[in-house]
């Protein structure tokens, strides 16, 4: 559970006092744990004046909101946390140290990175066989729609980016085993994934025709789930970004 708060959190004494609201935290309800990312120098810019902080969600001063409705991943929810004068220990200060905070807190986002990625490539597996179990019954012109070379391309194409994808994330979740936080291919892997399930979403849904925009198809459910991986864990223009400003200094 990943928590960020622009506001400046106070001192006074052993505890720390956070102020501040953040939006759409997966699951919050059901959380024991917020891990809470916050100001503590603002007389210094970027991440040294960051702390992080383990927060019990039962403390007083945490409010959960009401949950908002969405597009997709009904399964889970993403309301706002509100932090009034919520008086931490300085114990749960990650790290240790104040200002220290987003070292260890990178490796997580980094974690949930690859995470989506590799969710990404798993889902495009199923919208691939589902399409094809469709394009291989459904009869058009007295032949399978998947005899047809326009359906074939369609199948190709997500196959295709599908295994690319595939790669990207192993080759990058292969050095994070090993201890390595290989930044830029974890935020290639997380941005060519995230777009490639999009486009073979919908090209499956496309191959269904009519079917595929009912309801009560599963490849619908999938079309509207698997467009938050392009928003959450940083959206694409964000991992562009990181690729970007990396390579530009590397070459
Ligand atoms: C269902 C759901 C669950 C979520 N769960 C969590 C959670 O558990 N924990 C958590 O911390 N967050 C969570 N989030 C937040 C999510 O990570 C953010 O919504 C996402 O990172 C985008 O931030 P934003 O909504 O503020 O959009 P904005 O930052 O306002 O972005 C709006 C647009 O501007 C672009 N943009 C913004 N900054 C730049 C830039 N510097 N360069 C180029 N383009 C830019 C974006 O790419 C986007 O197109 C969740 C969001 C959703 C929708």
């Amino acid at each position: 559970m990943l928590y960020r708060s622009k506001h400046l959190q106070k001192k006074d004494g052993e505890e720390y006092i956070i102020n501040g609201t953040k939006k759409y935290i997966t699951n919050a309800p059901y959380a024991d744990v917020f891990l809470v990312m916050a100001k503590t120098n603002p007389d210094i810019d970027g991440s040294k004046g960051i702390s992080s902080f383990l927060v019990d969600s039962n403390l007083s001063g945490i409010e959960i909101g009401e949950t908002p409705k969405m597009l997709g991943q009904k399964g889970s929810v993403s309301p706002e946390v509100y932090f009034k004068n919520c008086r931490v220990n300085k114990d749960a200060l990650l790290g240790e140290k104040e200002g220290e905070g987003l070292k260890p807190a990178l490796r997580g986002i980094n974690h949930a990175r690859l995470h989506v990625a590799g969710t990404c490539v798993g889902q495009a597996k199923r919208l691939i066989k589902e399409s094809i179990l469709f394009a291989n019954n459904r009869i058009q012109f007295n032949k399978p729609i998947s005899q047809m070379a326009s359906v074939q391309n369609l199948i190709s194409d997500s196959y295709s980016e599908m295994l690319a994808a595939e790669a990207l994330t192993l080759s990058a979740a292969k050095k994070f085993d090993k201890g390595i936080i290989p930044e830029t291919e974890i935020s290639s892997a997380k941005y060519y994934a995230s777009e490639m399930v999009s486009k073979v979403a919908d090209r499956s849904l496309q191959i269904m025709g009519g079917a595929g925009y009912l309801e009560d198809n599963v490849i619908t459910r999938f079309y509207r789930d698997t467009r938050l991986f392009r928003l959450y864990e940083g959206t694409s223009q964000i991992q562009q970004r990181n690729i970007a400003r990396k390579i530009i200094k590397e070459i």
